[in-house]
């Protein structure tokens, strides 16, 4: 259920809010999966839907786990499903750059003013102390937090320890005794105790910004007005929203969306089939089935028709956020592949299937005609290349290889139903394939699946695939005639 407030909230944002920025952070630590590329997802969505604008944030103060290489991917994986940016770390914008490791002064600045107002402090506090400080709260059954002993040293002692050249990190000095309410966009109302949250790093002690500090600072800057995240970020937001006001800095709106687990609830793994964007992208998975699949991972559209970006962006509404884990099914996405290939264009399926059958030297040697032919007669019936590369064989080719059942299909019919059809074919071709296949059927006396089934076989080696008539067309009446002559002589 939508909080009141949260009602109210949605309520009063007008459909066109040309002032809403939304955006996607990722660290370049990986590559993106559905599970982040879902929430990259629904902030596009979002700023698309009040015709705002949508940005990309490089979040990579982790030196050590980011990689350019990620980056760039990063960039391709969003492109390729449509998800373009206004600003972002390929370009220079106004609050640029958009990649932390290059924020650095501006971070600096804003460490000094907290500094000067005594509402951060540097922590000596070693990683062993620290440990030790938290066993003993859990052991006396507290909750494991920064007991603030580094915010009482005096001056003389950390110009001592800084003298020293003890390292040091930043701490942020949480207020005591404050209330805070804040309004998640999807989680609705939440109330916050200053006193449960500890003192918290902003700076760690090799001079690197914290998450919590250069994240919030940025959305500030760069005016981010809605934040849409993981769940797993929701207990951050007290945190982040406290430094931000701290320095009188504007905050965004938070959003947290539920997060995409596997089928079983458990987190995605390999074996729920690939979830890397780039990997499903080689396998053959289509933008646009990704894009529907996931823009319906907890969000409810009233809508179940394919639709393109611009149609999910415009019925697209933070009131349709679902509050429970949303689950991938692979079985789904492949009914949104099988849409995406019913709504592409010839050029764009050819475009799609070519990579692969380039690669198959009966493909190669067709005529352009017999290609268009073939990618026209297989286009329902494939939902990745690879589906494609199966049937060129039999269709492309002049050698007939049967499978296991249609073998049995053509053995187990009468001799004559596929001579007599050979003989009609024979004389006059290809282009009434269907209603000759039913005319010999009658004389024959054979109709429904016995007549259909062992002719498929016959024609094509397969018991399923796509319609006859079109199978028939490509092969033309030459080859139909002699595939059915060749299934008369093994027939019974
Ligand atoms: N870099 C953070 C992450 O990838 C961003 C979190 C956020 O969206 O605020 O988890």
């Amino acid at each position: 259920m939508e909080s009141n407030a949260a009602k109210r909230y949605h309520a009063s944002m007008t459909q066109e809010n040309t002032n809403v920025i939304t955006r996607f952070a990722p660290s370049p630590t990986g590559n993106i999966h559905l599970g982040n590329v879902r929430t990259a997802l629904f902030s596009y969505l979002l700023g698309m839907n009040f015709k705002g604008k949508f940005i990309l944030r490089c979040e990579d103060t982790d030196q050590e786990r980011s990689e350019e290489a990620f980056l760039q991917q990063q960039q391709v994986d969003l492109k390729w499903l449509g998800i373009d940016w206004s600003a972002g770390p390929d370009m220079n914008s106004e609050h640029g750059p958009y990649r932390q490791s290059k924020r650095l002064d501006i971070y600096n600045k804003y460490y000094a003013e907290l500094e000067e107002q005594a509402i951060a402090y540097p922590c000596f506090c070693t990683a062993t102390e620290l440990k030790i400080m938290r066993n003993a709260q859990m052991q006396s059954g507290k909750p494991p937090r920064y007991s603030g002993i580094c915010s009482h040293l005096a001056a003389e002692e950390v110009a001592e320890k800084k003298a020293n050249g003890d390292s040091f990190s930043l701490r942020f000095k949480v207020p005591v005794d404050e209330t805070m309410r804040l309004t998640d966009l999807v989680v609705g109302d939440k109330v916050y105790q200053s006193n449960d949250i500890g003192d918290f790093i902003i700076r760690r002690s090799d001079g690197t910004p914290a998450f919590f500090f250069c994240n919030a600072i940025d959305d500030s800057l760069m005016g981010v007005t809605h934040v849409l995240r993981g769940v797993d970020h929701l207990t951050n937001t007290p945190r982040q929203v406290m430094i931000l006001n701290s320095l009188n800095l504007r905050a965004p709106e938070y959003g947290h969306i539920s997060l995409v687990v596997a089928t079983d609830g458990g987190p995605l793994s390999k074996r729920d089939g690939s979830t890397g964007v780039k990997d499903l992208r080689e396998q053959g998975y289509l933008a646009q089935a990704i894009v529907n699949h996931l823009a319906r991972l907890g969000h409810n559209y009233a809508n179940t028709a394919f639709m393109s970006l611009e149609q999910l962006a415009e019925e697209f509404a933070l009131a349709h956020c679902g509050r429970s884990p949303s689950k991938h099914d692979p079985v789904q996405l492949m009914h949104w592949q099988k849409e995406a290939i019913m709504h592409s264009s010839d050029d764009q399926l050819k475009a799609w299937l070519l990579p692969i059958l380039q690669e198959n030297a009966l493909f190669q040697n067709a005529s352009c005609e017999q290609q268009n032919l073939f990618i026209d007669t297989i286009k329902n019936n494939i939902s990745l290349p690879s589906d494609a590369l199966g049937l060129a064989g039999n269709l492309l080719g002049d050698e007939l290889k049967y499978s296991t059942d249609a073998d049995v299909q053509v053995k187990g019919a009468s001799k004559n139903l596929f001579a007599a059809l050979a003989a009609h074919i024979a004389e006059h071709g290809v282009e009434n394939f269907s209603p000759s296949m039913k005319e010999v059927g009658k004389v024959v006396g054979v109709k429904g699946k016995g007549l259909f089934m062992p002719i498929r076989s016959a024609i094509s080696g397969e018991t399923h695939g796509p319609e006859m008539q079109r199978i028939a067309t490509m092969l033309g009446t030459d080859k139909v005639v002699t595939r059915l002559k060749q299934a008369a002589e093994l027939a019974a």
